[in-house]
Formats: structure tokens, C-alpha cells, sequence
């Protein structure tokens, strides 16, 4: 059974919002999510408390191509590992201009601190894996299940009975419960849930949440999230149908799923590591967005 340890990056000087996972495979390490640009010194340093610099790791798998997962990316390539991601996702890490401006409009002066620095992938060493498919590296069989939902470009990767499951489990940190990061542009409810079913088929022991670690009672999970992404949904339907302007929706949701917090016994520190990992106004316009779309039928 090969060895997982959990690197713990510390964003924004946070403990347990962003994960990176460090495999030991009989052919050496392989990387999980690489974690932003931001906080390269920490997952260096993670690497090196496990005896390896980034040129020894043989392969770096992305769940998905959002910063928070894969800023780093780029770093690694540059240490010449091969980059694994979703074929939709690659062509943004090839060309990261558009993604970076885009992101750029959101966040704004934001960009450097939260994100760091992104720069392109050399092609060559960029690889997408068909669904289904599996890889072998570092001596082990990594196997690509696409899981949309959170985004389009989305893969949760198994190794045995486990599964890397970036953001389509959800977020859950510590003693919390587990939340639906629902970021635009890609949010689609109906793919999320049949992505949800998928890893209820392949029946894993253990799911790796890239917001934070180790889910054992996987079906309590599963369904506690297919439950508070509904109640999401429909509480932000209802902003949507009254068309309130999006900057009245944030803070009432935010007082909103701190309430619904509280109520599971998470205090006001655990919530903050929340919004680290999964801010609230985030949602707000991811939400919107999906119900945009299902209003003007681009979702069926
Ligand atoms: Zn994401």
C-alpha cells in the first residue's frame, strides 16, 4: 500500500483550507493537486520534510485547472514533471492569459496575493487522460473518472480504493460539515449529482477532499452534500427570481450558511477557515449563474 501524506500549504497563513498530496509510489513520488502559485514555498518545504525537491516527483495529477488547485502546476513543469489534466482544462495551461484575466476581473488587486504568479506549460508536457483511463506512474495505476459538476474540466482520480476528489465531494475542514464550493462559470447541479452517484458506484474506502483530508463515512457524506447543495440552490433561486442586486445577496448569505454553521455546531473560527477555503460571495455568483442558465434554457 503506498504511503499518502497530506501537505498542508497554509493559505493566507490558514491551517487545513488547501491540501497537496504526496504519493510514494515503488517508482518514485507523485503529486495531487499542486496547490496555488502563492504557496510554492510551502509545498517545497512539504516536499522536502518527506525527503524529495520538486524534480524528483514523476507526475503531478490535477483534479481541476481553478488556482486553488493547480497554480502551481506550471512550477512543477518547470522542474520537468508532466502535467495531468481534464482536456478541457489543458489548453488553459497551455495559454494561461485568458484564464488569469478572467480571474483577474473577480479578484483585481487581489490577483498576486491570494494566487501568486501563473505562467504558461510547455505543451509537451501536458497530458490528458481519456475517461476511465488509467496511467501508470511512479509504479502505480491512477485511474481518470470525469466528474462535472463543480467544473466542466473535473477529474477525480482513483488509486485503489481511494479517491482524490478536488471539489466534487465538497468542502469539509475538521469537525464541519461538508459545503458545495459553487464558483462560476460552471456550475451544473444535475452533472454534480451524477458525478456524486459515479463516486457512490466506485465505492471508495476513503475520499481525499483537496479541502481538507481524509472522508471515511462516505455515504453520510455523499448525502449530506446532495442535501445542502439543494438547500443552496434553492435559497439562491429565490434571490434569483426577485432579481436582488448581487451585492445585497452576498452578505445575507453569508448570514445565512453562518447561521446553518452555528446550527451544526461550528464556531466563528472554523467558519472563517470556511470562507478561506470556500468563500460565500463566490457561491453567490456561481449559483446565480446556474440559475441564469437554466432560466434561458442553455441547461436543460
Ligand atoms: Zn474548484
Amino acid at each position: 500500500m503506498e504511503k499518502i501524506e497530506i501537505l498542508d500549504l497554509h493559505f493566507q497563513d490558514a491551517e487545513s483550507t488547501i491540501g497537496s498530496f504526496l504519493i510514494s509510489g515503488p517508482d518514485g513520488p507523485v503529486l495531487v493537486e499542486t496547490g496555488p502559485e502563492s504557496t510554492w514555498p510551502h509545498l517545497k518545504a512539504g516536499l522536502k520534510t518527506h525527503g524529495f525537491e520538486p524534480e524528483d516527483i514523476r507526475a503531478v495529477l490535477l483534479t481541476h485547472i481553478h488556482f486553488d488547485h493547480a497554480g502551481a502546476a506550471w512550477r512543477l513543469a518547470e522542474a520537468g514533471t508532466d502535467i495531468y489534466v481534464h482536456p478541457l482544462g489543458l489548453p488553459h495551461l497551455a495559454n494561461p492569459e485568458r484564464l488569469w484575466r478572467s480571474a483577474a476581473q473577480i479578484y483585481g488587486e487581489e490577483m498576486d496575493r491570494l494566487w501568486g504568479k501563473m505562467a504558461p506549460i510547455p505543451s509537451g508536457q501536458l497530458k490528458a487522460p481519456g475517461d476511465k483511463e488509467i496511467l501508470r506512474v511512479g509504479g502505480m495505476d491512477f485511474r481518470a473518472w470525469y466528474t462535472p459538476g463543480h467544473a466542466v474540466h473535473h477529474i477525480a482520480w482513483q488509486l485503489d480504493d481511494i479517491l482524490f476528489t478536488g471539489d466534487v465531494a465538497g468542502v469539509k475542514i475538521g469537525s464541519g460539515p461538508v459545503v458545495p464550493p459553487c464558483p462560476p462559470p460552471d456550475i451544473h447541479l444535475e452533472d454534480w449529482k451524477k458525478s456524486l452517484e459515479l463516486i457512490g458506484k466506485i465505492n471508495p474506502k476513503a475520499l481525499y477532499l483537496t479541502h481538507y483530508g481524509v472522508v471515511e463515512d462516505i455515504s453520510t457524506h455523499l448525502q449530506n452534500l446532495r442535501i445542502i447543495m439543494d438547500d443552496w440552490a434553492k435559497w439562491m433561486k429565490k434571490q434569483y427570481d426577485l432579481r436582488t442586486p448581487v451585492e445585497d445577496i452576498i452578505p445575507q448569505f453569508m448570514a445565512y450558511t453562518e447561521m446553518q454553521m452555528k446550527e451544526k455546531g461550528v464556531d466563528g473560527e472554523l467558519n472563517a477557515l470556511y470562507e478561506h477555503a470556500n468563500p460565500s460571495w463566490m457561491s453567490v455568483n456561481g449559483l446565480l449563474r446556474y440559475w441564469k442558465l437554466k432560466d434561458q434554457g442553455r441547461i436543460p
